[in-house]
């Protein structure tokens, strides 16, 4: 087994991460031990975690689960974290509700039951928590000091956030144009913000040159360095979903993509049940859904490419706003062979989704979520996506942090003086 040193490597003593075993890479298979890696010394391609998954009977397991506390931590024993997990400060992300969106499911036409699984929920209100809590124990394990990352936004707020209660100095770098929301969210914790004149694709080329530079010695950049950790954190949607649904799989999923991790890692975590023996092995159809100023693994699908071609960023949808997605290429893999599809919508589609869905089901969600949305009702529309089977659409975001999008389209009915007269006039009273 090969160790690796690479700038940043704070420690070389064994870790507890719990049941992950080694580092291996997604392209040639090499194992590493467990560390601050990113990418193989061998080929360059990516890292994984590999695990010892858990052994005994699948209702052991499934019990063991039922019986963990009402966040991602129930799911521990498939984690890179130790077992003590729970008892250490961290933002206990996870747990969103599954809302059987029927209202939503009429409106579309869909028969085979329509769930959103609501991310807003948690902590910092996107699903940035999840993939961030699990970096806060790698961070921990490391011996790291400071967190650090790129971000579109949310994960700014979430690393910020996550540092506050794990008593870690945190600096994150995000593009200095973002909306105001997520700005503040990743200022308030304490942590240090700093703003990037440039796309995220540069925030992203700047880290990576600090990370090899002796001013980012000691700093965990959770989805630079601690990337192999942190996407993990993605696979705890596929857990939840599956276990929410009665421990079954989804026929079929709508993910939006940025990066392309979590598309990535929720397939890892329905296959990973499929291994365990927790739910039945059906096929199921992945979707990947971008905002059409941002959509080079869409362009890629629809063209028949393996590869990516970056693009320049240009949509309201920000937090999906990465023009060279790094898991594109598996992204792609794992569309065509699930027999989904990667779709793209325009930022006047997004709007409309974002209102779709806050009329239909109450639910405000971020223009992500708005993508999502939009690009279900589009696969819906183009005989795609088959309203018969039972359908996940994820919200990844909360509405409150990308206000801009709709605040021209949502404002009062009516202001008019305090009385009934007004009231009358403004023609607002019931038939
Ligand atoms: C980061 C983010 C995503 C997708 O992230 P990936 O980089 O593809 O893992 C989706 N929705 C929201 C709201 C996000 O902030």
């Amino acid at each position: 087994m090969a160790v690796q040193t690479i700038a940043g490597n704070a420690t070389t003593a064994p870790v507890d991460l719990g049941p992950a075993a080694a580092l291996s890479c997604r392209e040639c298979g090499e194992r590493f031990e467990l560390g601050p890696l990113f990418a193989c010394a061998s080929c360059f391609g990516p890292l994984e975690v590999a695990y010892d998954l858990p052994t005994g009977s699948p209702e052991e397991l499934r019990e063991r689960i039922e019986a963990g506390p009402d966040n991602i931590w129930r799911y521990a024993p498939l984690l890179p974290v130790p077992a003590d997990v729970a008892e250490k400060p961290n933002i206990n992300p996870g747990f969103t509700k599954l809302v059987k969106a029927d209202n939503l499911a009429r409106e579309l036409g869909v028969t085979g039951g329509l769930y959103v699984k609501d991310d807003s929920g948690n902590p910092t209100h996107s699903f940035k928590d999840r993939v961030v809590a699990i970096a806060v124990e790698a961070a921990r394990a490391f011996g790291f000091t400071t967190l650090s990352c790129s971000s579109t936004g949310n994960l700014a707020g979430a690393v910020g956030a996550a540092a506050a209660r794990a008593g870690l100095r945190s600096c994150v770098f995000i593009p200095h144009d973002l909306e105001q929301g997520k700005v503040v969210m990743a200022a308030v914790y304490g942590g240090e913000l700093v703003g990037i004149e440039g796309n995220y694709d540069d925030v992203n080329r700047f880290c990576s040159e600090l990370i090899g530079d002796p001013l980012g010695e000691g700093w965990g950049f959770v989805n630079v360095n601690l990337r192999p950790y942190y996407g993990e954190g993605s696979k705890t949607l596929a857990y939840e979903i599956c276990e929410q649904l009665g421990w079954k799989l989804p026929d079929q999923i709508v993910i939006p993509i940025a990066s392309g991790s979590q598309l990535t890692k929720i397939d890892k975590g329905f296959q990973e049940l499929i291994k365990l023996g927790l739910v039945e092995d059906k096929p199921y159809k992945i979707f990947g859904a971008q905002a059409e100023g941002c959509s080079p693994v869409s362009a890629a699908f629809k063209a028949g490419h393996d590869v990516v071609r970056p693009q320049k960023p240009n949509t309201i949808a920000k937090s999906l706003a990465i023009g060279n997605p790094a898991d594109g290429p598996y992204v792609l893999d794992i569309a065509r062979r699930t027999g989904g599809a990667v779709e793209d919508v325009n930022d006047e589609q997004v709007i409309d989704a974002i209102k779709l869905l806050a009329r239909t089901e109450g639910i405000f969600g971020e223009t992500a979520g708005g993508v999502t949305v939009g690009v279900t009702k589009k696969l819906i529309e183009a005989g795609v996506i088959d309203p018969a089977l039972t359908t996940v659409v994820l919200n990844t975001g909360d509405g409150l942090k990308t206000l801009d999008a709709v605040s021209a389209t949502s404002q009062a009915s009516a202001t008019i003086k305090p009385s009934l007269d007004a009231f009358r006039a403004a023609g607002l009273a019931s038939a």
